[in-house]
């Protein structure tokens, strides 16, 4: 089973208050965009002109982004209790 096969079996339950913040604003001066590359579940896009924007409801909860950023432009935290990813396979 491919990897791209065993994510799409976790399960989200999408808490509506956002558990990750990014300041997008900030990101715009940043020159290496490594959340791109740290991110397993594509949360982060580059958009036209460079500018890279975030998405939470697919986010995994591995904590990448948040050591890759040497910025200090991600407030993270895990989503409240009962939300978040489900994972299918551990
Ligand atoms: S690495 Fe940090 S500052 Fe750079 S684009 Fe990503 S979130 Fe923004
Ligand atoms: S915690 Fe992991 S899955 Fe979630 S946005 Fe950061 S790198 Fe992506």
């Amino acid at each position: 089973m491919k990897i791209e096969e065993k994510l799409a079996r976790n399960k989200f339950d999408i808490d509506r208050e956002v558990h990750i913040q990014v300041d997008e604003e900030k990101c715009k001066a940043c020159e290496s965009k490594v959340c791109l590359y740290a991110c397993p579940a594509e949360c982060y896009v580059l958009r036209a002109e460079g500018h890279v924007t975030f998405s939470y409801e697919g986010c995994l909860e591995c904590g990448s982004c948040r050591f890759s950023c040497d910025k200090g432009t991600i407030a993270w935290v895990n989503p409240r209790g009962g939300f978040g990813v489900c994972y299918q396979y551990g």
